[in-house]
């Protein structure tokens, strides 16, 4: 049997940085949403214990770097599985884009293998696996829209995010988000004020407006300094006319949401222009 699915991109609509942890890493709050730009994986189990990872996609790793990979891998070791799997991965989401690409699949690969397995695992037992892979991966694990806390493995679904259109561009630059985060300067971000709480209130309201005035990412400042090209695409976007503009995670990727599908083509059209890679795509909204 094999099982064919959808592993869809998210977006920021928030992101606060509150503090750095002993450990190194940011504490984070952030919105997130998920978007109709996904990739399709096809699952099957494997008699011979093996994980094989099919990706026609040259820069994306087939071998343990995959986080497809390491979902699978961890699954097995923490359940004593003997089957394996194969999994081909057709990417249509960009990679390194701020877009949680590597760590959506990874949660396709959880939701699918819990089936095929037999492994009746509920989604907080998902998402607590899928947090030793990465961060995001627990936010795609539940999907829809929810905020996310700590590093982002703490995640609590919200109200659905009203149906919109999103613009996406990314310029041809990926970003490591290790290399953003360590260029964070905390006395340079405001962590009293957080975008996230009125992000919250926006969404509740299915206030489009406020949700676009809520737009916020405190990483937004730091990949612009480390890559000025960013920053120019935001501010054409803008010119545009999205009715909302923002950098999604630690970028490049830059969104722009409207609630009208002329607008949308508008803005779409204009940035074909200037950026290889654009793409018009619906909120997903529900979980
Ligand atoms: P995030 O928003 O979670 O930081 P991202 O969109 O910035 O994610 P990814 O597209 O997930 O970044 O890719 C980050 C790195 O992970 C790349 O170096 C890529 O080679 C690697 N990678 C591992 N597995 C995958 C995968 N299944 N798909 C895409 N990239 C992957």
């Amino acid at each position: 049997m094999s099982i064919s699915v959808k592993a869809p991109a998210k977006i920021n609509l928030t992101l606060d940085i509150l503090g750095k942890r002993d450990d190194g890493y940011h504490d984070i709050e952030m919105v997130m949403t998920t978007i109709d730009l996904a990739d399709r994986l096809d699952i099957a189990a494997r008699d011979d214990g093996k994980i094989v990872i099919d990706c026609p996609v040259s820069y994306v790793p087939t071998d343990q770097r995959n986080h497809a990979y390491q979902a699978a891998e961890l699954l097995q070791h923490q359940f004593n599985v003997k089957k394996g799997a194969n999994i081909y991965i057709e990417k249509h989401i960009p990679v390194s884009a701020g877009l949680a690409g590597g760590s959506s699949n990874a949660a396709a690969v959880i939701k699918a293998l819990n089936q095929l397995w037999g492994l009746g695992l509920s989604v907080e037992e998902m998402a607590k696996i899928g947090a030793q892979v990465g961060s995001d991966v627990p936010f795609c694990i539940y999907g829809g829209t929810a905020v996310a806390r700590g590093r982002g493995e703490n995640v609590t679904p919200i109200a659905s995010m009203p149906a919109c259109w999103v613009v996406l561009a990314k310029p041809p630059i990926g970003v490591s988000t290790a290399d953003v985060y360590q260029n964070v300067d905390l006395d340079r971000i405001s962590t009293e004020a957080r975008s996230t709480p009125q992000m919250i209130r926006a969404i509740e309201n299915k206030n489009f407006k406020e949700i676009c005035r809520s737009l916020h990412n405190d990483l937004e400042s730091v990949t612009f300094e480390m890559y000025p090209v960013v920053e120019k695409l935001k501010k054409q976007m803008i010119r545009f006319g999205g009715d909302g503009v923002l950098m999604s995670g630690s970028g490049p990727t830059v969104f722009s949401l409207t609630g009208k599908q002329s607008r949308a083509r508008r803005i779409y059209n204009g940035l074909k222009g200037f950026c290889r890679e654009v793409y018009m795509v619906r909120t997903l909204g529900e979980n």
